[in-house]
């Protein structure tokens, strides 16, 4: 779309699954595109894209946070993708899971949206886009508390700040997938001792009878980075498991 034409994007957690397909899709609608992950080695496979540079960016560093963007300078669009999946019942959880779960689910949109925030509202224009999840305040998901837990906070987070900014120029909105085809989710598959099992189980969830892919993640992205007209909200994109 030529909306995002010359538009700084930055992508965090863009070297494997929606965060890399949102990247590469980004930059094939003509935006600068920013890619930042803290795996310098898998992230390498998408330099030389048009309009793409990486970045090595860890959104648990405050610092680093304000440093990369302090030097990126003017950013039209945020994309927070970064995120980790626990499994577990509240029962079961580790206390150092809670902690990080919130720290890289939460806080870590937390700091990118502070370190971009001054420079869009010196615009008059930006857009946040988060990435939370159908498994969040938008439906209950058996074993993903922690989970279910801080990707409904984004959906929270997200509303505050579409809220404060809304006449200012600035849309925040959140996307939450169900089940998508990526690195981690094979992980958790292979996890469960029985891939082909776990695999048919997460498919099974999906009235669609499918997993999504990352691109089809990445379109409704770039669509929400160019969506002038809406903000604060949470947007499912989950073959039907949510309906
Ligand atoms: P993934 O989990 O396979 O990859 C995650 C990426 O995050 C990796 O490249 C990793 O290096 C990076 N990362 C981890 N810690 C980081 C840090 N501190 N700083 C910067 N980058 C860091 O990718 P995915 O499955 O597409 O998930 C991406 C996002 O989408 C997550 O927030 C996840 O919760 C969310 N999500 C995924 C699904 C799914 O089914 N795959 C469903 C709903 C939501």
């Amino acid at each position: 779309t030529e909306k995002l034409k010359g538009k700084t994007v930055v992508i965090t957690a863009a070297a494997q699954g929606i965060g890399r397909a949102s990247a590469l899709a980004f930059a094939a609608a003509g935006a600068k595109v920013v890619a930042t992950d803290i795996n310098e080695k898998v992230m390498a496979e998408l330099e030389g894209t048009p309009g793409l540079v990486t970045r090595r960016l860890d959104v648990l560093d405050d610092a680093a946070v304000k440093a990369a963007f302090a030097e990126i300078g003017r950013v039209d669009v945020l994309f927070n993708c970064a995120g980790f999946v626990h499994g577990g019942t509240i029962l079961e959880m580790k206390d150092e899971e809670f902690d990080f779960a919130v720290d890289l689910n939460v806080r870590a949109m937390v700091r990118t949206i502070r370190a971009v925030l001054p420079g869009m509202l010196e615009c008059g224009d930006g857009a946040i886009i988060n990435m939370s999840s159908v498994a969040s305040s938008q439906k209950g998901v058996p074993n993903r508390f922690v989970y279910g837990l801080t990707k409904a906070a984004v959906i929270g987070l997200t509303k505050a700040v579409a809220a404060d900014y809304v006449a200012r120029g600035i849309r925040c909105n959140a996307i939450c997938p169900g089940t998508v085809e990526s690195p981690s989710l094979e992980g958790r598959m292979r996890a469960q001792g029985d891939y082909e099992k776990a695999r048919a189980a997460f498919i099974a969830r999906q009235p669609m009878g499918r997993l999504g892919t990352a691109e089809e993640i990445a379109d409704l992205a770039v669509h929400l980075a160019g969506a002038t007209y809406t903000t604060g909200q949470a947007y499912n994109i989950d073959g039907g498991w949510s309906v």
